[in-house]
C-alpha cells in the first residue's frame, strides 16, 4: 500500500509544515491516520497533494491531543467512519458523530480493513491512552508500525504491533524513545512529527532511516 505524509513538524518544497501529524493510507479503503492541528494547513496540503477529502472512506485517530485531531473539520463528512480510541472524551465523540457516517470506538486489538490493523487502546503510567497501526508490507516480509505520538512508550507499540507479524519497518512520532539498539532489527525506519532523537536516528541507522516530511510517499 502507498502511504503518504500529509502533514509534519517538516514538509517538502510547496508544502507547510506545522506542529502535528497526518498520513494517508492507499489500502483497500482510503484511511486517514490523524489530522495535524490545523484544518487550514491541512487543507492547504491536501489541495497540493491532490487528496479530495470526499476520498477519504475512514479516518483513524491515534489520541486526543491536538496536534492529532485539530484538522478534523477538513476531512469529516457525512460517508466517513472515524476510528477513536474508546477513552475518548464524550464531547469529541459526539461532535464527530454529528458529522461523519459514525465512529468505532476501538479498546483491543482488531482489523480495520486487511493489512491495516490496531493495535487497540494503549496506556502507560504518563496515563495518555493511544493506538497505533500495524500495516502488512506487500511483499508479506511482515508490519509496519504507525504511531501518533507514541505516548504508551514505543518499545510497547513495537510489541502490541508485532501479534500482527513480524516487525518490518516504523514509521511516525517516537517522543522520547531513547531506546535506539531496539530499531536494530527493523528494515526501514521513518522517525517524524515530535521523535526527540531524530537526528540521531538518522545518523546511527542512516542506511535505512526515511527523512519525513510532508509530500513524502512510502511504499509499504
Ligand atoms: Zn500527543
Ligand atoms: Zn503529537
Amino acid at each position: 500500500m502507498k502511504l503518504r505524509i500529509v502533514y509534519d513538524n517538516e514538509a517538502r518544497e510547496g508544502l507547510e509544515s506545522d506542529w502535528g501529524f497526518s498520513c494517508l493510507l492507499e489500502a483497500e479503503k482510503k484511511i486517514l491516520f490523524d489530522t495535524g492541528a490545523s484544518s487550514e494547513i491541512l487543507s492547504r496540503n491536501m489541495q497540493q497533494l491532490e487528496i479530495r477529502k470526499e476520498d477519504i472512506e475512514i479516518i483513524a485517530l491515534s489520541h486526543e491531543h491536538w496536534d492529532h485531531i485539530g484538522g478534523l473539520d477538513a476531512v469529516l463528512h457525512p460517508n466517513v467512519m472515524v476510528y477513536v480510541p474508546r477513552s475518548f472524551t464524550r464531547r469529541t465523540k459526539k461532535s464527530i458523530e454529528e458529522r461523519a457516517a459514525g465512529v468505532v470506538e476501538v479498546s483491543g486489538p482488531a482489523d480495520i480493513v486487511p493489512g491495516v490493523h490496531t493495535t487497540g487502546e494503549l496506556e502507560t503510567g504518563a496515563g495518555i491512552k493511544e493506538q497505533s497501526l500495524a500495516l502488512d508490507t506487500k511483499g508479506g516480509e511482515g508490519v509496519v508500525a504507525l504511531t501518533g505520538c507514541a505516548h504508551p512508550g514505543l518499545e510497547n507499540i513495537l510489541a502490541a504491533a508485532e501479534r500482527f507479524g513480524e516487525l518490518y519497518g516504523v514509521i511516525g512520532g517516537f517522543h522520547g524513545f531513547s531506546n535506539l539498539e531496539l530499531l536494530e532489527k527493523l528494515k526501514m525506519i521513518v522517525p517524524c512529527h515530535c521523535t526527540v532523537h531524530k537526528e540521531e536516528i538518522r545518523r546511527r541507522y542512516s542506511e535505512k532511516a526515511v527523512w519525513c516530511g510532508a509530500g513524502v510517499v512510502i511504499e509499504i
